[in-house]
């Protein structure tokens, strides 16, 4: 299994901000000092301007060059337009990765699966996962899937890949919450699971098979995962009930599909991402 990172990414952060460099040191040293998987390591580039304009407007693009605020979720950083970039490079690599037959993960930030066409939101800058997904349709690939586990729906997603041919969205994730979309499915290829709030474990289980059932149904000929560990029961930001050897029977689950597979890191923001990731890793590594 490949691990895609590169520490820069860690190098920016605003006190008081969930979205912390900590979510991916952690994590690295999590990894480096285990000795359970096999691990390979790459680092993504900066993703170039036509792949991210298949996902984005050029003002959304041109617009992380300056120096404002998107919102109070999504400050304005330093060379923040390059991180994006790096963090779509990351799920690029991935992507890459899983069509030559290795899983990979990308352990980067920013998260990307709240950005939609013309608007950074939620800690999200570009869509990686949107464009990894239109990248891999546009280089061969005839049906990709893309499955959302992060706590929170993936309205960016979902408002890009909306009726594209080809591209199928399942997204689970507590509703009501953050960003108050995905009660419904949308369009023709977007399918959405709400999970209420304090939902117990085994049946929050049942709706990520469920969607995992959905998911097969389309028969992808690769699956792009939006990996977000923030339904943790301890996660400071919502109401979700997950344990750590779910997000392994999550990672087992993929695996067995026999489908490429490739995941990106969204969110997670519980001192327990570094154990969630591992446990997510081993079920994908299956040893
Ligand atoms: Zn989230």
């Amino acid at each position: 299994m490949k691990i895609i990172t590169d520490e820069r990414c860690t190098s920016y952060s605003r006190p008081g901000h969930p979205e912390r460099p900590s979510r991916i040191s952690g994590t690295l040293a999590r990894l480096r000092s285990q000795s359970e998987m096999a691990l390979s390591w790459a680092e993504p580039t900066e993703a170039k301007d036509a792949p991210i304009l298949r996902a984005h407007s050029p003002e959304l693009l041109a617009s992380l060059d300056k120096p404002y605020d998107f919102d109070a979720d999504t400050p304005y950083y330093l060379e923040i337009a390059a991180h994006a970039r790096r963090s779509v490079g990351g799920a690029l690599e991935a992507l890459k990765s899983a069509r030559a037959g290795e899983p990979a993960f990308s352990l980067m930030r920013p998260p990307g699966h709240h950005a939609t066409r013309n608007q950074a939101m939620g800690f999200c800058y570009l869509n990686s996962i949107a464009i990894a997904t239109l990248e891999a349709h546009a280089t061969g690939a005839k049906r990709v899937a893309v499955y959302d586990f992060d706590v929170h729906h993936g309205n960016g997603t979902e408002a890009i890949l909306k009726d594209t041919p080809g591209a199928a969205f399942f997204s689970i994730h507590q509703f009501p919450c953050y960003p108050g979309t995905g009660s419904k499915n949308v369009g023709n290829n977007c399918f959405n699971f709400p999970v209420a709030p304090g939902t117990p474990r085994m049946e929050y289980r049942r709706i990520l098979t469920e969607a995992l059932e959905g998911l097969k149904r389309f028969e992808p000929d690769i699956i792009a995962v939006s990996a977000g560990f923030d339904a943790y029961a301890r996660d400071p930001l919502a109401n979700g009930t997950l344990e750590a050897e779910d997000y392994f029977w999550l990672g087992e689950s993929f695996r067995k599909l026999g489908i490429p597979f490739f995941s990106i890191l969204e969110g997670g923001y519980s001192d327990d991402l570094p154990e969630l990731i591992f446990a997510y890793l081993k079920g994908i590594d299956g040893k």
